[in-house]
Formats: structure tokens, C-alpha cells, sequence
């Protein structure tokens, strides 16, 4: 009797953990019910399957105009390219930067022109936001941007309709990989600690150059990339790293 009470006890608290696991795991893994099939159709990517040690290091909000310039001094002392995905608002008023980045040898990214909650907006005002800065970046830098990441990681199927018509791929990270790092408090080594022990071939991580946090974000890049260098990663862009997925 007293071994069947402990086994029936036992059984609950395993079922308990289960439930607990899975309902984190649904959390981190589907943001958007259909998550999963937007990857399956390649309009979406999170993540790359590659034996190669390369990840792609993506920088959002910006451009600022004193964290991105120090940002692009650390990654060109590195060798290692980046993507930017950047605001159309903020890349028109620093047109230089722009620039420079391209000729870096980074991708340009589309993060949007205001960063508005697209959340209950008109389909027209989210391509009007899409298009702009994909002009902006055009016009700026010679570039029209392959990817797309949405304010806040909102998802709809509407605004992913749009994105594809556009020819533009959701341009997602790995859940692994968000440090944080935009809270105002998270240092340099906390951020760099975080993604060297998360790190895995293939992956996206996502950055913030343009949060109010940006120095330390930059910081953690002068710590981080020599490191993962020593352990044979290296650092390419977004499409790059697609270039790099495994044939099946
Ligand atoms: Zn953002």
C-alpha cells in the first residue's frame, strides 16, 4: 500500500514537471500557431542546418548614431558581418551610416519605418511601413533587403501574406538567443555569457545596436566574438548563413 501511494505520488510529480516543461516549450516554440508551417514554407527562418560553426549576429533598432558606428569599428576589427535590421525612420536620418554598413560588407535588414505596434493595424498602413524602408535601403545603400523582422516579433497571417508579396522572408532569431540585451541594467558580460552558452551552429541571434542599452550590446561583442573566433565560429549574414544550410 505505502509502495503504491509513493509510485501514484511519484507518477503526479512526473506528470507535473511534464506539464510544466511542455507548457514552456510551447511558449518558446510557437510565439504564432503557425509558426512551424512558415518555416516549412521557407517564409520564415529561425534557425539554419548547417555542420559549419557559423551564426549570423543581428543588430536592431538602429541606426544610432553613437552605438552603431562603434558597433561597425568592433565588427570590422573582428572580420565578422552582421545584419542590420534597421528602422526606415532612423536610416534616413543618418544616411551615412547606412552606407557604410553596405560597403562593410553587412546586410540590411527591414525592421519596419516607426516601429509601430502592428498589432489591429490596416494591411495598408503595414506595407506602407514595409515598403518605405525598403526603398529607404534601396536608395541609401544599393540593397534591397532579403528580410524582414517585425516590431516586437508580431506575427499575423495577414502581415506574413504581405511580407511575401513583398519578396521579403521573416527574418526571426533563435529562441535560444535573446539575451536581452535591450533592458536598460543587462552588462556587457551578462549578454556575452548568455549567448556563448547557448551556442550552436546555424543559429540567429538577435541584438539590439539602437535600445538605450546599446553600449553595453556593443561591449558584449568586443568580449564575445574573439571568444566564439577561439572555439571556430565565425560570423556571417543573414543570407550567407542560408547559403550555408545542409543539402539533404
Ligand atoms: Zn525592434
Amino acid at each position: 500500500m505505502f509502495l503504491v501511494i509513493r509510485k501514484r505520488t511519484a507518477g503526479m510529480i512526473f506528470a507535473g514537471i511534464c506539464f510544466f516543461g511542455l507548457s514552456i516549450g510551447a511558449y518558446n516554440f510557437a510565439l504564432h500557431p503557425n509558426m512551424h508551417n512558415w518555416e516549412k514554407q521557407k517564409l520564415l527562418i529561425r534557425q539554419v542546418k548547417t555542420d559549419q560553426k557559423a551564426v549570423a549576429l543581428t543588430f536592431d533598432d538602429g541606426p544610432d548614431p553613437v552605438n552603431t558606428p562603434a558597433l561597425l569599428e568592433v565588427l570590422g576589427k573582428n572580420k565578422a558581418k552582421a545584419t542590420f535590421f534597421v528602422l526606415g525612420s532612423r536610416a534616413e536620418k543618418q544616411p551615412d551610416l547606412i552606407k557604410k554598413m553596405a560597403e562593410a560588407g553587412h546586410e540590411l535588414g527591414n525592421h519596419s519605418y516607426s516601429h509601430a505596434d502592428f498589432n489591429g493595424k490596416s494591411d495598408e498602413f503595414i506595407l506602407e511601413e514595409i515598403k518605405k524602408t525598403s526603398d529607404i535601403l534601396c536608395q541609401l545603400a544599393g540593397q534591397t533587403p532579403a528580410f524582414f523582422r517585425p516590431p516586437g516579433g508580431y506575427l499575423s497571417y495577414a502581415m506574413v501574406d504581405l511580407t511575401n508579396q513583398e519578396g521579403l522572408t521573416i527574418g526571426y532569431w533563435t529562441w535560444q538567443q535573446d539575451s536581452k540585451d535591450w533592458r536598460d541594467g543587462t552588462t556587457a558580460a551578462q549578454i556575452a555569457d548568455h549567448i556563448k552558452k547557448n551556442i550552436a551552429p546555424g543559429q540567429i541571434i538577435v541584438l539590439h545596436d539602437g535600445a538605450s542599452n546599446g553600449a553595453q550590446t556593443v561591449k558584449a561583442m568586443d568580449i564575445l566574438i574573439p571568444e566564439l573566433n577561439k572555439q571556430g565560429y565565425h560570423f556571417v549574414t543573414m543570407s550567407e548563413l542560408l547559403e550555408l544550410e545542409n543539402k539533404e
